[in-house]
């Protein structure tokens, strides 16, 4: 099939790499000239496992192609995918000018029947609302489908690949079947398209963020509770996790989720649903709770040093807002370095993949280095955010020597307190005392 893919950030630019490698031609459009320009050199302009192999593969074998004229894009696919950014309005309410304004776009270009796909995550009314402006600007032949997309950063190609699900909204059948054709490679062990309108289908993306955000913050609560009660939240977890109606996945207590998804989503769908009056209570206070849990690991800090943190120096382990991608969109790394810089400290960071990304938010505010012993040589104190798997299994002698104190505020509860204790550091954990 011709696809084109408008907007080629983490999930335009996975989509589009990935039904390239079943055989599709694919077009990938962007606004932003110095992004296609890289691309055009096989430079992702982000960082995403396996990604750069996949476009290098299915760019030489001319199945992959960047533009920023979306004209030629339109013109030469039958399917095209709108995969733009949907941030957020002051008010919470998902801002929908880059849908819209390339709805518009596309109708300039259209030549022939069009099937226009909304990938983007969108509130319920946006397929009727893009459908508005294809017809106003004299578009007609077109079918408008809404295909939320679940992907994960960090895993996004196998996500992509082998999905656990794909919903489409659509209305005939002609394009429900090509939708199923398209989709039928990424189906092969089992059939995992849901077919539906396109409101629901623009729901049901929202409704799994928003459980997803939830489960975040009830076990978060549930973990300060467990420091309040002396009890140790990995035991609750334990006990959780092995019902299998709660499920054993997302009960990990931390310092709140981030990321260019839950935390605008939950808003956008609680204004949603506010404006529709019938407001998601839980919604607005799962939001406070993330809020809060953001300053957890600060807290602890300042607690620790008797609210003096002025010229003590912090090294951080992790900035990313999750591992395995380079995004510090809303990430809770952004909120503790704040506050620490507020307070006077002083900071040293790595991250395996953000430096790139940490350096234009905090400029030379922040110390960078390239590695997690360079973090923690002279620091007063370690706050590990983002779990990497690389800091799993550190030298903690090394560590223990070259740090000005032994103390660790870990909001990601990677290690066993008691060894840690055993090894000589003061070690802060989310959802337990420390021993
Ligand atoms: P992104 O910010 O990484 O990429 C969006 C891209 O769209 C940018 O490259 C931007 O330049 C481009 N763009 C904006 N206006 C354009 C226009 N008029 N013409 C062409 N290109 C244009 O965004 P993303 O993270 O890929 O998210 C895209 C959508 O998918 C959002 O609605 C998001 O909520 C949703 N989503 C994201 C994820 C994720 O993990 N990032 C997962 C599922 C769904």
């Amino acid at each position: 099939m011709n696809i084109c893919v408008i907007g080629v950030g983490y999930v335009g630019l996975v989509a589009g790499t990935c039904f390239a490698e079943y055989g599709n031609e694919v077009i990938c459009v962007d606004v932003d000239d110095e992004k296609i320009k890289k691309l055009k050199q096989g430079i992702v302009p982000f960082y995403e496992p396996g990604l750069e192999e996949l476009l290098h593969r299915n760019v030489k074998e001319n199945r992959l192609f960047f533009t920023s004229n979306l004209k030629d894009g339109v013109e030469n696919s039958s399917i095209i995918f709108i995969a733009v950014g949907t941030p957020e309005h002051e008010d919470g309410s998902a801002d929908l000018q880059y849908v819209l304004a390339v709805a518009k776009q596309i109708a300039h270009a259209m030549n022939g029947f069009k099937i226009i796909v909304n990938k983007s995550t969108v509130p319920v009314g946006t397929a009727e609302k893009v459908k508005e402006v294809l017809n106003n600007e004299g578009a007609h032949n077109f079918e408008v489908v809404s295909n939320p997309e679940f992907l994960k950063e960090g895993a996004a190609i196998e996500d992509f690949m082998r999905p656990e699900r794909v919903v489409i909204g659509c209305e005939s059948n002609k394009v429900r079947e090509i939708m199923r054709d398209l989709y039928s490679d990424f189906m092969k062990r089992k059939n995992r398209i849901t077919f539906m309108d396109n409101r629901s289908a623009e729901l049901s993306k929202y409704a799994c963020n928003a459980f997803l955000a939830t489960k975040i913050s009830f076990v978060n609560e549930i973990a300060n509770l467990c420091e309040k009660l002396n009890t140790n939240y990995a035991h609750i977890r334990e006990v959780m996790g092995s019902d299998s109606r709660i499920g054993n996945q997302f009960l990990y207590a931390g310092v709140g989720y981030g990321g260019s998804c839950f935390p605008k989503d939950v808003r956008a769908l609680l204004k949603t649903s506010v404006e529709n009056d019938h407001p998601l209570q839980i919604l607005d206070i799962v939001d406070k709770i993330n809020d809060s849990q953001k300053l957890i690991l600060f807290n602890k800090i300042y607690t620790y040093f008797n609210g003096n943190l002025k010229d003590k120096l912090i090294g951080i382990w992790g900035l990313a807002f999750k591992p395995g991608t380079d995004d510090m969109r809303e990430a809770p790394s952004i909120v503790i370095i704040k506050k620490l810089l507020e307070e006077g400290a002083k900071i040293k960071v790595f991250d395996p993949e953000a430096l790139k990304v940490a350096k234009s938010i905090f400029e030379n505010k922040i110390e960078y280095v390239t590695s997690i012993y360079q973090a923690v040589q002279g620091v007063d104190a370690l706050a590990l955010i983002t779990e990497w798997r690389e800091f799993r299994h550190p030298d903690f002698n090394k560590i223990k020597n070259t740090m000005k104190q032994a103390v660790i505020f870990d909001g990601r509860n990677q290690y066993n307190p008691l060894k840690m204790k055993e090894l000589g550091f003061t070690y802060f954990g989310i959802g337990f005392q420390p021993l």
